[in-house]
């Protein structure tokens, strides 16, 4: 049976040792959104049909049997969300932390989907889950245009409040940086909910990419972080970037 649990590559491997996908597909619709390239599609057909993995289940639960116990945390999801609506039909993100976590395995979310997160509380709390949020926009202006059918800035600021008091450890992806006030703005504003941070650049759209000063943006950053006293890893693209001729 094909294996479901996998280790990510390249860049992808910087935010975990191991990765799950729940969904082909994801309605979110993330302008930068990278999956349709990495599963050979349009970026019309993987954001307008979102459809659970055939078998998905229970080839999870032969790989976490396998794997039992394996001490590397799993990460729900790269190439779709494991918080967008389809997931309010399909439930598959629940199960899929019931199951890995009766195998003694960790897992970590990272999600746009906001509130709708909090309905796995419990499950996150019983099975030390890792709860991360994307978000690199402050205005839901700019969020609108970049991630338009995400949950809004306020809805994952409140995933993130909840989660917090809750006592669920938090993490903040902070990528793709599109509009680098916007995200220093994030890092500054919401510190206090954030016990981890990830900050990477944005790539693979080059007339915005080269029209950011990344060494500032980067120096910047890291003030800010340090000023917010969590811990946080900077990704290895934004520790190298130069700033444009
Ligand atoms: S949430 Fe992730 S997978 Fe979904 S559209 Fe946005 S970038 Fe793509």
């Amino acid at each position: 049976m094909a294996r479901v649990i996998y280790k990510p590559r390249g860049r992808a491997r910087e935010y975990s040792p191991l990765a799950l996908n729940l969904y082909r597909g994801c309605s979110h619709g993330c302008t930068y959104c990278y999956a349709p390239g990495c599963m050979h599609t349009t970026s019309c057909a993987w954001h307008s049909t979102v459809t659970p993995r055939e078998g998905l289940l229970k080839k999870l639960e032969a790989d976490a049997r396998e794997m039992e116990g394996d001490p590397r945390r799993v990460l729900l999801c790269f190439l779709s969300d494991p918080y967008q609506p389809a997931d309010d039909v399909h439930q598959l993100t629940r199960q899929a932390l019931e199951i890995l976590g009766r195998h003694r395995m960790k897992a970590q979310i990272l999600t746009k989907g906001g509130t709708r997160a909090c309905r796995d509380f419990d499950l996150m709390r019983q099975h030390d889950v890792h709860l991360g949020v994307s978000l690199s926009f402050v205005t839901d202006e700019a969020r609108a245009k970049w991630e338009p059918e995400a949950a809004s800035v306020e809805d994952r600021v409140e995933l993130l409040r909840r989660a917090h008091r809750a006592g669920i450890y938090t993490w903040v992806s902070v990528e793709p940086v599109i509009l680098p006030d916007e995200a220093l703005a994030v890092i500054r504003r919401f510190r206090r909910y954030v016990r981890f941070w990830k900050v990477g650049k944005l790539n693979h759209m080059r007339d915005i990419e080269r029209g950011i000063d990344w060494p500032a943006f980067r120096g910047a950053a890291v003030k800010a972080l340090d000023r917010a006293g969590a811990d946080y890893y900077i990704k290895k693209d934004l520790l190298a970037a130069r700033a444009t001729p």
